[in-house]
């Protein structure tokens, strides 16, 4: 290998967490000499970073993994790493079956393992030793003030993780059990790395963690101080938040959210559930009366607000009347956006012992059935919005050949909810740029956009 440029790529799989880990990992790299590549089939080492929140997670991390194991069988790959969740939870028991596998690194100790491995050289020359795992690096190697990331497109938005870990202890979760406890990033950290994403180009950030609204509940301070401080030493012209947990939303959270308009009027509360029986059974807060006190409240509170959640279908003991109330509520209640996932046993969690649960084909026609009221209300919502104003931050150049650009309103967080269609103009990635709404799909929009644009100002 001297002489050549060493290359490595990363497949991130998970949530928007994992892939900013992802994406510190890549910056390991990049700061010990290797190019980044996204050609796999280019790349010296290649580094799988897993979920394993849900079964389909798993399953999805296993089929990487051989897809990327039979890389390093045939292509330039010297070493295979599998990092994340997946490899925290399982390494030792999947180990074996998986010889091709280099290394595998935790959520604690990648930084340290990878570290010794690019000094020692050993990720170029085959001998990585993967019994000699090293001490563990402190649990906050993820929010540590040393934030370079190595950064995946779209640059118009990118998420900043404000705290790792979670405290709750909701019967269906493993992320307490991989990830640890709450542990609060600085607030210097996170005003560190977001002025360096606005440098980078970012227009729209998003904070998120396990649980945003737990944000400084260990470090004496609170997520609307942060978000503040962020307002006050940054010039980002979109703030978004997502998984606020539907206990820890205060008043001072949603006046400041309904005061300043830099805070995207968005709420991403996953509920989980309605029905009293099964958020007891979860160990969820509030119940179903606290919960539709807290959306009046929202709605009372911010104007032009977007509510979005999701739901477990299937937890045990939903039986047709569990999922009836679910149906009304979601009906009566209207969200913007809704995601439903069905309930997956973990091991090791309580719920994985929690009996009756409903057949598999039942939660797949239930979910089924969920989505269907969604996407009607969803198609409602949206032709009711036809004829208005809205503002529209560019992701990037559209590749439907119908369209120029898309981009998303501040009621859309991007890959989960709709996008905004545009068919004319010319704009930069990032510009935020006024419009009307002149169709509606049942997800996405169309916007005509007006000849003056306007660039952040602020
Ligand atoms: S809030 Fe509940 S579901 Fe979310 S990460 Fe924590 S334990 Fe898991």
């Amino acid at each position: 290998m001297s002489g050549e440029a060493k290359t490595a790529a990363i497949q991130n799989l998970g949530c928007s967490k994992n892939q900013i880990d992802g994406e510190r990992v890549m910056a390991l790299f990049a700061s010990n000499g290797y190019d980044i590549t996204e050609e796999f089939f280019l790349a010296d080492t290649i580094v799988v970073n897993t979920c394993a929140f849900i079964r389909e997670a798993q399953e999805e991390a296993i089929d990487t993994v051989l897809e990327m194991a039979a890389l390093r069988k045939a292509g330039r790959c010297r070493t295979l790493i599998v990092s994340g969740c997946f490899s925290e939870r399982y390494r030792d028991k999947v180990k074996r079956d998986f010889p091709e596998v280099d290394v595998w690194v935790g959520v604690n100790d990648w930084e340290a393992v990878i570290s010794s491995l690019i000094q020692k050289n050993s990720l170029t020359d085959n001998s990585c030793d993967t019994a000699s795992t090293l001490p563990s690096s402190p649990r906050n190697t993820f929010i540590a003030a040393d934030f370079k990331r190595i950064l995946s497109e779209p640059v118009s938005t990118q998420h900043i993780k404000i705290a790792e870990g979670c405290s709750h202890k909701c019967t269906f979760c493993v992320i307490p059990s991989i990830r640890g406890k709450f542990r609060s990033r600085s607030e210097e950290s996170i005003i560190q790395e977001a002025k360096w994403l606005y440098e980078q180009g970012v227009r729209e950030l998003i904070l998120v963690a396990q649980d945003t609204t737990f944000y400084g509940r260990d470090i004496k301070t609170n997520l609307a101080r942060l978000l503040e401080s962020l307002l006050k030493n940054t010039k980002f012209p979109w703030i978004r938040m997502m998984y606020l947990y539907p206990q820890l939303i205060g008043s001072d959270l949603l006046k400041l959210i309904a005061s300043e308009p830099r805070l995207c009027p968005y709420f991403d509360i996953p509920l989980q559930h309605i029905s009293d029986t099964i958020l007891t059974a979860m160990n969820r807060s509030p119940l179903s009366g606290g919960i539709r006190q807290l959306i009046d409240t929202i709605r009372d509170t911010v104007d032009n607000v977007t509510l979005r959640t999701s739901f477990i279908i299937g937890f045990p003991g939903e039986t047709a009347k569990e999922f009836d109330e679910l149906c009304r509520f979601v009906q009566s209640t209207r969200f913007d956006k809704l995601g439903v996932f069905p309930f997956s046993p973990e091991e090791g969690t309580p719920a994985h012992s929690m009996r009756p649960r409903p057949r598999a084909v039942t939660v797949q026609m239930r979910c089924d059935e969920l989505m269907d009221i969604q996407q009607e209300i969803s198609r409602e919502i949206l032709e009711n919005k036809v004829g208005n104003q809205v503002q529209v931050i560019i992701d990037r150049i559209s590749d439907d050949p119908d369209f120029s650009y898309e981009g998303r309103t501040m009621g859309d967080a991007p890959e989960i909810d709709g996008r905004a269609f545009i068919q004319a103009g010319k704009f930069e990635i990032g510009d935020i740029v006024a419009g009307k709404i002149i169709g509606a799909g049942d997800y996405d929009i169309y916007v005509d956009t007006q000849t003056s644009r306007r660039r952040d100002k602020i």
